[in-house]
């Protein structure tokens, strides 16, 4: 800091470039090796840095996993993300360690600062914070300080903060866009999706504070907030309209699913609201079934046991694990969207979901398109044989109050003529695979 504060002093030489550099899963080599020798590990790390860097650079251990390099003399952007380079790769090379051959990535964040302009404490955060965004991008990378950066930092800095409070009917809301089959409108079920109303910050889509909630070990709070109330949601829906037989589908967080009471709380919500386990499915990602799978099983196999339907969500885009598909109690597989939206220009995406649903066929698996946004693609997925399709040409996410009109209905106005358009060449689906 002392000499970083000299180096930054109104007058000084500038830029002065600063790497942030952090070990990647240091905590696997602590847990397998013990900490003596992730120690000898650290000491060969440091040595290679100052080994890898100039002479006049200075090289400093922060604690843990983390050190920083200040770079000797003026850098340019260019210049510093070059250097950052060469010590990522100097540093990710494989180290002999009694008898065992290891090796780390290394998460590297570079940001310039102007002296007289910005203080050291700044500094170090701003490479910290560009290391972290190459750290969620999967690690092992090189990434550079902007200041957009700085606005979403201070963004998710305000989000982390007011998380923890705001897990409550006045600040959170879902909601809810509808399932449809495809040949007829109906509504064939609903899928929950939270929103949080911020103030100042106004309204929050998922993508900015559920993973905000599994770093911060939320996830299960927020989890269980949005499986109630969508569960409540539904018997006030049942209430006003008699006979009313949809499935509510629910997002879980992987973290969720492997914390050890997931299905009592599924259960107990159940009882609150009189609902049927087949009422509700949870729709979990294809990564976290690869995350834990012992526990993943069990706890799907007691959700099984209460007649809860799982899904399958982005279907195609994880680690295919589709070995896991044989060994896992899912009902349904949901297509990616990724590979909906241009489904009738796209050969690759046909054959994509061609193979999906024929998998699922094979599984005996419900299927669903999700990312309908064209006509084009509802013609190709009934072609192909998926008749269960979600996406803004059928309906956006409503509000509750929107929605409960069309589920009074039943059905969707289908934004086609059954005659003239999509269904002309085929009134029903060619190859109609689906098992329910
Ligand atoms: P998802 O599970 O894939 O949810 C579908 C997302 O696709 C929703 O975005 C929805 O608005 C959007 N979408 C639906 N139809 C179309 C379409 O035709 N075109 C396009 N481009 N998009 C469409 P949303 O609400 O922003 O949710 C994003 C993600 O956040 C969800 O992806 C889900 O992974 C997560 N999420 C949402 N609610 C929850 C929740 O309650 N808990 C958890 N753990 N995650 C949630
Ligand atoms: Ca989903
Ligand atoms: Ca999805």
């Amino acid at each position: 800091f002392e000499y970083l504060d000299k180096r930054l002093e109104d007058g000084a030489p500038g830029p002065v470039g600063v790497l942030f550099l952090d070990l990647d899963r240091l905590k696997a080599l602590n847990d397998f090796l013990g900490h003596k020798a992730a120690d000898s590990y650290l000491c060969r790390i440091a040595d290679r840095l100052s080994e890898g860097s100039e002479s006049d650079d200075l090289v400093a251990r922060l604690g843990g996993d983390e050190f920083v390099v200040v770079l000797s003399g003026p850098s340019s952007p260019a210049e510093a993300m070059k250097r950052a380079e060469v010590l990522q790769e100097v540093v990710g090379a494989s180290v002999a360690l009694g008898g065992q051959t290891v090796g780390r990535g290394v998460s590297v964040g570079v940001a310039l600062g102007t002296p007289g302009q910005v203080g050291s404490a700044t500094l170090l955060s701003r490479a910290d914070q560009a290391m972290m965004v190459v750290k969620r991008q999967g690690g092992n990378g090189v990434g550079v300080f902007t200041d957009d950066m700085n606005e979403k930092g201070d963004r998710r800095t305000i989000i982390e903060m007011n998380l923890r409070t705001s897990i409550d009917d006045d600040h959170l809301t879902l909601e809810y866009q509808p399932e449809i089959d495809l040949r007829t409108g109906m509504i064939l079920g609903v899928e929950a999706l939270v929103r949080w109303n911020h103030s100042p910050l106004g309204l929050l889509q998922p993508g900015e504070f559920v993973e905000v909630a599994e770093s911060t070990n939320l996830a299960g709070e927020l989890g269980e907030w949005v499986i109630t109330r969508a569960c409540a949601q539904l018997a006030g829906w049942k209430r006003e309209i008699p006979g009313l037989r949809i499935t509510m589908s629910v997002n879980v967080s992987p973290v969720q699913l492997v914390s050890l009471d997931f299905d009592a709380t599924v259960k107990s919500v159940l009882r609150r609201y009189d609902l049927e386990g087949s009422e509700l499915c949870l729709e979990i990602t294809e990564n976290v079934v690869v995350g834990d799978l012992q526990r993943t099983r069990d706890t799907l196999r007691r959700l099984e046991r209460l007649g809860v339907r799982v899904a399958i969500d982005d279907f195609g885009t994880g680690y295919s694990s589709l070995g896991h598909l044989k060994s896992l109690p899912v009902d349904t597989l949901k297509i990616d969207r990724g590979f909906v939206q241009n489904l009738d220009h796209s050969e690759e995406d046909r054959v994509i979901v061609d193979s999906i649903v024929g998998l699922a066929s094979s599984f005996g698996l419900r299927v669903v398109a999700e990312g309908v946004e064209s006509t084009g693609a509802v013609r190709e997925l009934l072609d192909l044989g998926c008749v269960r399709a979600q996406g803004f040409l059928l309906s956006r996410p409503a509000t509750p109050d929107r929605l409960v009109g069309m589920l009074r209905a039943g059905r969707i106005r289908l934004p086609w003529s059954p005659e003239g358009g999509v269904g002309a060449r085929r009134s029903m689906a060619r190859r109609c695979r689906e098992p329910f």
